[in-house]
């Protein structure tokens, strides 16, 4: 059933400073609208309780994407478009730059802003894994200050997380440090385009003579919430990539993951789907082209 518009109040202040003193005058009441392609969504099915938005479009301070010496940041309510467009992203942070193609059609991603994807908190989110394996952290901000903490603390259960009541997210740190690592990231949907995952997999790792050195795993529909690997990259740390290495790794996969049925898959499918796709990687390992 269709939402009831007037059931909602919406506000634009226009400046960051004003959306900060309004909800820290009220903290919790009000709900940030950034791209609104989740929001919106969820109005139209009905699902939106009556709420007090607050509008973060339009306002400059949060839309950026800066490359500094050593990262790269990005303002909470810059695009998927924004980033597919970003040189240095493509660059630096090809599995960001991939993820961001897959967000819903062309017209999604001129919409749909990072911010709005981690807040949300999908389970399914395309930008999680990929800045999960980047070691991202996230920049909130409220009158009291600003205080960063890396991504993976972010998300604490089933659309939780730990923004405070009177908290917007800022920004997303990104440390360029991975040009050397292999990295892969892959989606699997119901089509190539216009998909929520069923399962996804990113990873990025430094394998010399066969050993793995260091490894990041992240994925996404595996869980309540985008998590990393932690768990499989133990088993692989200072392995030599092999049968008996990939045996282990996906059992431990199999182990640490903790998805659901539901209209998309069964926990079954995506158990195995995500082993397939570890195991994919590990065994790109003596093929040129690991990015998948
Ligand atoms: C047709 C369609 C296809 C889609 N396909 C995909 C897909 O393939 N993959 C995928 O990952 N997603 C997909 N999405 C989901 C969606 O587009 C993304 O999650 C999007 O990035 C959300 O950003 P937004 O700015 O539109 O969020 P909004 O709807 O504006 O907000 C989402 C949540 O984030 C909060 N929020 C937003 N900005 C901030 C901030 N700065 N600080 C604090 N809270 C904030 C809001 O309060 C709200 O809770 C799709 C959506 C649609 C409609």
């Amino acid at each position: 059933m269709r939402g009831n518009a007037e059931a909602h109040q919406m506000v634009a202040p226009g400046t960051l400073n004003a959306v900060l003193q309004l909800i820290a005058d009220q903290p919790g009441q009000w709900t940030p609208i950034a791209g609104g392609t989740e929001l919106m969504v969820a109005h139209a099915a009905g699902r939106l309780p009556p709420s007090k938005l607050v509008s973060l479009l339009g306002i400059s301070d949060l839309r950026f994407i800066t490359q500094q010496p050593g990262a790269i940041v990005i303002g909470a309510s810059a695009t998927f478009t924004d980033i597919r467009n970003h040189s240095g992203i493509s660059a630096h942070l090809p599995l960001l730059a991939r993820a961001a193609t897959w967000i819903g059609s062309i017209a999604n991603q001129s919409r749909a802003t990072v911010g709005g994807n981690l807040v949300n908190g999908s389970p399914a989110a395309d930008s999680s894994p990929a800045l999960l394996v980047y070691d991202a952290e996230l920049e909130l901000l409220s009158l009291r200050g600003a205080r960063r903490i890396p991504y993976r603390d972010f998300h604490t259960g089933y659309k939780k997380n730990a923004l405070a009541p009177d908290e917007l997210l800022f920004a997303i740190h990104i440390p360029l440090r991975f040009s050397h690592h292999m990295q892969y990231y892959r989606k699997v949907g119901t089509r190539r385009a216009m998909a929520i995952s069923k399962v996804a997999l990113g990873a990025t790792a430094i394998i010399t003579n066969n050993i793995i050195s260091e490894i990041r795993l992240a994925a996404a529909s595996l869980a309540a919430c985008p998590i990393r690997l932690f768990r499989v990259e133990d088993v692989l740390r200072n392995e030599a990539v092999g049968l008996p290495s990939i045996r282990s790794a996906r059992a431990a996969l199999m182990a640490e993951c903790t998805p659901i049925d539901d209209i998309r898959s069964t926990a079954e499918y995506r158990r195995s789907v995500a082993a397939n796709l570890l195991e994919e990687f590990l065994s790109s390992v003596r093929r040129p082209q690991a990015l998948r």
